[in-house]
């Protein structure tokens, strides 16, 4: 049996006619004798109206109600789909979590989904049906309704692939597929063909917000093939799928940047053992993640400059925490909000000498100045000053051909 996995995400069921045009999708899929598994999110701004709903009622609004309460979106999108369908002359049906079901574990809406009883789904598609699921909703091992975080139908589509053994899961958005860079702020970004799990996870997590970085992972785990394509435009999307499948020369393949960091520097601190330690305890207790960091090499053996980065929204706690900590000794606390972290990601780099060198290069010949450094196996980012980002970015995509 040769399967498919849909997913459509908010904008692609944003409205009744949209709602139509993805029942013109799906039956694409049908009339080339796939099994087409749906999956769809809420209506867009759906969610977002619950969630705020349920704040109107109470701040501490209990956490299985909301799960309750916000996962019912998806309940009308897929009616919705499914009666489409229908009225077309397909066979097909909504199904909510509870009627699988997809069994999920851990706190309310926070679950993961563990399980996925795929016998009815199995009889319904072999009869010749197209089931369409209820994605982000699950139910837990004590029979109530749970959900898997926001933007979770990416994951439910993931597991239903694994689950299903599908050929392919392909999520449907409102963007084309993963660009070179953020394709709002640059014209000349390009569209990406195919990337790995571990771009992706890179790129996701550094600010490109195409897919929920927890499904690429599990994505990777389960080694699935996804495509992220546009429901608004019938072309080609990204293909997200494990190294050994890219036959790519490009030594990069995307180029992200963060909003939003501070730097935060301790001049004049006492170089011993255990100092970096006592200054990052105290963070870490108080979930306050700590990015990059340097430290200078002390030119007397006294003492050093330790300078890091963090989400700016906790730079006031951050600023408290250094303050109050007793453990450690320094001459001054310094900040800086406008800062930002430009990254260059690309597997290509293991076995490309010379790419860290041409970055900074590159940079350099724009007069930009780089702060701080960090570099992975397959990632090298630089914090610079914010006035700088465009063009920092444009230098790097000249420099590694991203525009080709
Ligand atoms: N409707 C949910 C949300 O907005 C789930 C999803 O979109 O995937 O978070
Ligand atoms: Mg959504």
């Amino acid at each position: 049996m040769k399967i498919v996995v849909l997913k459509f995400g908010g904008t692609s069921v944003g409205t009744i006619d949209r709602i139509k045009k993805v029942a013109d999708i799906i039956t694409k899929y049908v009339k080339k004798k796939y099994k087409v598994i749906v999956l769809s999110s809420a209506m867009s701004g759906v969610t977002n109206d619950l969630v705020n709903k349920s704040k109107k009622i109470s701040k501490n609004f209990s956490d299985s109600e909301y799960d309750v309460l916000v996962s019912a979106g998806e309940q009308m999108s897929c009616s919705l789909i499914a009666g489409k369908l229908i009225d077309k002359g397909y066979k097909s049906r909504s199904w909510m979590a509870w009627q699988i079901p997809i069994k999920t574990e851990g706190k309310h809406k926070f679950s993961r989904i563990n399980e996925i009883y795929k016998k009815g789904i199995l009889k319904y598609l072999n009869s010749g049906g197209i089931p369409v699921v209820a994605g982000f909703q699950g139910i837990n091992y004590q029979n109530r309704i749970t959900t898997i975080g926001r933007g979770g139908t990416d994951a439910s589509a993931i597991m239903f692939a694994k689950f299903f053994n599908a050929e392919k899961c392909i999520i449907y958005t409102d963007v084309e597929g993963v660009f070179t860079t953020d394709p709002n702020k640059l014209k000349f970004a390009k569209k990406i063909k195919v990337i790995s799990y571990e771009e992706m996870l890179e790129m996701a997590s550094l600010g490109a917000k195409v897919m929920q970085p927890h499904s690429i992972q599990d994505a990777r785990l389960n080694r699935i093939d996804i495509e992220v394509k546009s429901s608004f435009i019938n072309k080609s999307g990204t293909l997200i799928t494990k190294r050994k499948n890219i036959i790519n020369n490009k030594i990069i393949t995307g180029i992200s940047s963060t909003q939003n960091d501070a730097k935060v520097t301790l001049v004049g601190v006492k170089d011993k053992p255990g100092i970096a330690a006592s200054i990052f305890k105290p963070l870490s207790e108080n979930s306050i993640n700590v990015d990059m960091v340097v430290q200078n090499i002390s030119a007397n053996g006294k003492e050093t400059d330790l300078t890091f980065t963090i989400k700016a929204d906790d730079l006031n706690k951050t600023r408290k925490i250094i303050n109050e900590n007793k453990k450690i000794n320094f001459k001054s606390l310094l900040f800086d909000k406008n800062v930002s972290k430009v990254s260059i990601i690309g597997v290509g780099m293991i076995t490309t000498p010379g790419v860290t060198y041409r970055m900074f290069q590159a940079l350099a010949k724009q007069k930009i100045n780089i702060l701080v450094i960090s570099t992975s196996e397959i990632k090298i980012s630089v914090l610079i000053n914010k006035k700088n980002i465009k063009k920092a970015i444009v230098a790097l995509h000249k420099e590694f051909n991203l525009e080709k």
